[in-house]
């Protein structure tokens, strides 16, 4: 990190002790901006970094709500307003037991430069809950959505902060919001929530979006070099909506997909990942990935294990934060590792990405990589602002225009800042710039 800038992170270390999460998504980017520092003093001048680490606003909350044996449950919820220079707040909500003010401070950070680099008028939030989603009923899943909108209603809104699913947070619960936001506020306000059905304002290929996206990235990385997926050995981590759908797409690229995990172990299957049973295990009947081998006879279930160590050209990270440590690497590259693409936020280690980086291996980092989901939320937020619905197709090629644009985006800028091939620094570098531009436009606000 720049010597400039040490002040600034030791002052985030002082103001948000123990979240460590949210110290390593400010040091990722941190250390790549010393080259624009240099370059744009101004940015200094105005204390842009200072004011881009502290959010706009932070609103924790209970949530009480009654579970199935009649017994009172209180969960804690979080929405974090992080930066509104270029649009309303845009990020999803998490609902998973390790939920804590650090880790939604991390995703929604990463979510400003994310959100930058779509090209999309979007700001950066975050939120969620320390609720568990697994095991309870679906009467529970109302209820405590219910009960997490009867707060959050209040804060968000289509021109102030429009929220959307992350992990444990799909289809069903963004339904249950958004019906208690209408009952609560008397308006059918569409635009408050994306992630909807299609009969009741969503927009095709959203639920696709975040892992079609990634492949759609990392396609354009191994164009620069040799070719595309087409007969390259993939492996997924995560076996959610990111993980499918990755899966999905770099089957239709020629990819051979050969294991996905969950948080009990992963699957390897050499015949081929069969990608509607993991849908139909992990999606529909809510089972564990083991399910997926007891039904597939060419499969097997390594419980507990590192998805990694099946080895691959192709990795893609599609389940939460760190991971993919340094000894993950290691195993990757000795396999014969290409890419790797972050489906998930911030799923590689630092000290992973610098063996990465070492090595030659094509690396995306998740706020480019895994824009696609965001961008086609944005997309949703158009079609419902024009009252309009675009066809599959149409929404598609919008997404596959929209990751190609950001993949330049961010080689053209590691390039112009003298380091070409580096897609962590352009991300970092391209996704800041344009936010750092806006605030010095709207003033100390
Ligand atoms: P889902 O809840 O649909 O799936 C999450 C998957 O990751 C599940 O297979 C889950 O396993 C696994 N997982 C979660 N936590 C852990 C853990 N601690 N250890 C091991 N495995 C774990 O979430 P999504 O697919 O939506 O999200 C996955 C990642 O992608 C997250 O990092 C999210 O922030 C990121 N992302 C998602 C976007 C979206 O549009 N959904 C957009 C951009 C990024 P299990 O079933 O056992 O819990």
């Amino acid at each position: 990190m720049q010597s400039s800038l040490e002040p600034v992170f030791e002052q985030v270390l002082r103001r948000n002790p123990g979240e460590t999460e949210f110290h390593q998504a400010v040091r990722e980017v941190f250390d790549s901006l010393g080259p624009v520092l240099t370059k744009n003093p101004q940015y200094a001048d105005a204390a842009v970094l200072q004011r881009i680490c502290e959010p706009e606003r932070q609103i924790i909350f209970r949530v009480p709500w009654v579970d199935d044996s009649g017994h009172v449950q209180i969960n804690r919820g979080f929405r974090v307003e992080f930066n509104s220079a270029l649009g309303p707040y845009k990020g999803g909500l998490r609902f998973h037991p390790s939920v804590y003010l650090g880790i939604i401070k991390f995703l929604g950070f990463e979510q400003i430069f994310k959100n930058s680099l779509t090209g999309m008028p979007i700001g950066g939030g975050k939120g969620g809950s320390d609720f568990d989603p697994r095991g309870k009923s679906d009467r529970e899943i109302m209820v405590f959505c219910q009960s997490f909108m009867t707060e959050l209603y209040r804060h968000i809104g289509e021109y102030t902060d429009v929220p959307a699913g992350d992990i444990g947070v799909g289809g069903r619960e963004i339904g249950y919001l958004f019906g208690q936001y209408k009952r609560i506020t008397n308006r059918y306000e569409s635009g408050v929530l994306t992630g909807k059905g299609i009969s009741w304002g969503g927009s095709l290929v959203r639920t696709e979006a975040t892992g079609f996206g990634t492949v759609f990235f990392a396609q354009h990385m191994l164009e620069t070099v040799n070719g595309g997926f087409e007969g390259k050995r993939v492996v997924v981590s995560g076996s959610g909506n990111v993980a499918i759908y990755a899966m999905q797409k770099a089957q239709q690229l020629g990819g051979h997909v050969v294991a996905c995990s969950d948080s009990s172990g992963y699957v390897v299957d050499e015949a081929g990942i069969d990608v509607e049973l993991v849908r139909q295990v992990k999606e529909v009947e809510r089972a564990r990935i083991s399910e997926y081998a007891e039904r597939r006879p060419s499969a097997t279930f390594v419980p507990g294990g590192r998805v990694w160590e099946v080895g691959a050209q192709v990795a893609l990270p599609c389940a939460t934060q760190n991971e993919l440590d340094e000894g993950d690497a290691r195993s990757l590259i000795a396999s014969g590792l290409v890419a790797v693409a972050e489906g998930a936020n911030m799923p590689t280690t630092p000290k992973a990405i610098q063996l990465l980086q070492e090595a030659g291996i094509l690396f995306g980092p998740g706020k480019a990589a895994n824009a696609g989901g965001v961008a086609t939320s944005a997309l949703e937020m158009q079609q419902n602002a024009s009252r309009d619905a675009w066809s599959f197709e149409h929404t598609e090629e919008r997404l596959a225009r929209i990751m190609s644009d950001i993949h330049d985006r961010c080689a053209t800028t590691a390039e112009t800042y003298g380091q070409p091939g580096n897609y962590v620094a352009g991300a970092n570098i391209a996704g800041f710039t344009k936010v750092a531009d806006a605030m010095l436009a709207l003033g100390v606000i």
